[in-house]
């Protein structure tokens, strides 16, 4: 039984002697004492730990960057936590301790160990070089190797979004987007929102021929943000790396035809489908930390699922009140493709049924002020 036993009560004497020590270093740290203060705390650490035995010798015999680890091992404190605190508090104090030092801690495989308080620390009987090695307590923790794909196009940044306090989240705004254009049924498209002056996104696949209608978009007051360069779910969701990559295809070929660079985009399927589910999380990560948006939708009237125009009515109508019921904006997903006449067919009596609506929505294109919508 631990609770009375010998071991618990050396812990606890050991928990005890932690806290005396512990807590008025951290005080004398964190109120930025002078460096001649820091000095006399760790020669007065290193006079404490002297008294405590061979782990401890060994530890204050070293460098005082090595006496830190040592508190740290063998109080049970996280080497990266400890070092970032002190970081925090008072930057210069690392190096005062050790050129070497550096905050972070995730590197370290010890990190995920965590062990509060001083229950777990070393066996006092342990043996010094087999349950923490001097060369494994004296080097700090090294940050994590950033994944390669982060090296992969360094133009392929965008800043300038508003912070997200700023977000644009009004819950009377409506959003009328189109995936997969240009084609053969966007200049139509087009013809109804300047007819009722409302505002659209298109999410773009831009080829070779699609000039002439991306600036029209851009032209005519519209938004333009990344769809994929091929829409090809199994290569764009194979990789990180494979993302990117067709995700800078259709970048280039925007900006290339419009002078315009995006900072919007729409994952192919949306943010979450059957095929990107290995490599979702870390192509979000990806993306947000390169500074891009994206958006998912909450209305959908499935105008490519062969819907009726009285279904996709229907869908239009419930979907958005339902959002308004939670004072929640509607972000609307359509299409501009190909074959996808349904979706013209419903568009002017939609916009003109929405415009109407009593609750006096009001139209909005999405770019980077606008708060994204996530699955
Ligand atoms: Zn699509």
């Amino acid at each position: 039984m631990y609770l009375g036993s010998v071991r618990f009560f050396k812990h606890l004497i050991l928990t005890i002697v932690a806290l005396l020590i512990i807590v008025p270093t951290v005080i004398a740290v964190s109120t930025g004492a002078d460096n001649a203060a820091k000095e006399d705390e760790i020669s007065r650490l290193k006079a404490l730990v002297a008294s405590y035995g061979k782990f401890y010798e060994e530890a204050a015999n070293g460098a005082s960057e090595e006496l830190y680890y040592a508190y740290m091992e063998f109080f049970g404190i996280d080497k990266g936590k400890f070092f970032q605190l002190l970081y925090e508090k008072d930057p210069s104090l690392l190096g005062a301790l050790g050129e070497g030092a550096t905050p972070g801690g995730s590197g370290d495989p010890d990190d995920s160990d965590a062990r509060p308080g001083g229950s777990t620390a070393p066996d006092m009987t342990a043996d010094i070089n087999s349950s923490a090695p001097k060369n494994t307590v004296s080097e700090p923790p090294e940050p994590p190797e950033p994944p390669a794909y982060e090296a992969l196009f360094p133009d392929l940044y965008v800043d300038g979004r508003a912070d997200e306090p700023d977000y644009i989240d009004d819950s009377d705004y409506i959003y009328l987007t189109f995936d997969d254009g240009p084609s053969v049924n966007t200049a139509e498209i087009l013809s109804y929102l300047k007819y009722f002056d409302v505002p659209a996104t298109f999410f773009v696949i831009p080829g070779e021929n699609s000039q002439k209608s991306l600036n029209r978009i851009l032209d005519e007051g519209h938004a333009i943000g990344v769809h994929s360069a091929t829409h090809d779910y199994a290569e764009i969701y194979s990789s990180v790396e494979a993302f990117l990559t067709d995700f800078k295809a259709a970048y280039d070929l925007i900006y290339e035809q419009t002078g315009h660079k995006p900072e919007i985009f729409r994952f192919p399927g949306g943010s979450i489908n059957d095929f990107n589910g290995a490599v979702r999380s870390d192509i979000i990560a990806e993306m947000t930390r390169r500074g891009f948006a994206y958006f998912d939708w909450n209305v959908d009237i499935k105008d490519i699922n062969g819907a009726s125009w009285d279904a996709m009515m229907k869908t239009a109508r419930a979907q958005v009140a339902a959002n308004t019921e939670m004072g929640q904006r509607s972000i609307i997903l359509m299409h501009d493709r190909n074959g996808g006449e349904n979706t013209v067919y419903v568009l002017d009596e939609m916009i003109e049924e929405l415009i109407n609506n009593p609750n006096n929505y009001k139209f909005g294109k999405i770019d980077g002020n606008v708060r994204p919508m996530h699955h």
